[in-house]
């Protein structure tokens, strides 16, 4: 098998979790805090966190061009929470100036499941794997999206089913925080998949 190094974006959020959870599963991780960390990587986590923050130190480190570049190539990417954000094609409630790479063609609200006092944990359904825990905070609702974008599971917080987890070729989005529990199905899926 092809060494696998699997890259954190390590600007903001939580990635200190995904760290944790993606070296018990066994694969090289490295936190990723420069354009040159993120040139070897085979498969990058993109955290939670502030997608604004994120995107702005995505700018000042000089990051942007490269992985904006690497993701158009298909770099097999997972963003979870504020890491789906910047993955998405259109952001609702977005800051006016707020831009993301469009790599998965859905459209998603920001604290679209309400705000951090209306956190929750739920189990969802996941296509082909079961039942996992997810956490949601402040996380995006995705309202629409495209044919080419596969629904893994679904969850419906009261106003409706909408998909909670996606993936389009490469990229996987995911609205609520796997490395928050102690399941670490989530990440062995998307690292099964490199
Ligand atoms: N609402 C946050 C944002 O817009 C995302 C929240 C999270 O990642 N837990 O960036």
């Amino acid at each position: 098998m092809v060494a696998l190094r699997v890259g954190v974006l390590a600007l903001q959020g939580d990635v200190r979790e995904h760290v944790a959870m993606l070296s018990a599963i066994g694969v090289d991780v490295v936190a990723v805090r420069t354009a040159e960390q993120l040139e070897d990587v085979t498969g990058l986590v993109i955290p939670g966190g502030e997608s604004t923050t994120i995107a702005r130190l995505l700018e000042t480190s000089g990051i942007r061009p490269l992985l904006a570049t690497r993701l158009g190539e298909g770099l097999p990417v997972l963003g979870t929470c504020a890491g789906l954000i910047l993955l998405s094609r259109t952001i609702l409630d977005g800051r006016a100036d707020q831009w993301s790479f469009a790599t998965i063609d859905v459209d998603v609200r920001r604290n679209g499941f309400g705000r951090q006092i209306a956190s929750f944990e739920t189990m969802i359904e996941v296509d082909g794997l079961g039942s996992v825990p997810g956490v949601f905070i402040r996380a995006p609702k995705i309202e629409s999206w495209s044919e080419s974008v596969s629904v893994l599971a679904m969850h419906d917080h009261g106003s409706g089913s909408t998909p909670v987890l996606v993936r389009q070729g490469n990229a996987w989005g995911c609205s609520f925080h796997p490395e928050l529990t102690d399941n670490d199905q989530i990440h062995r899926l998307f690292v099964e998949s490199l």
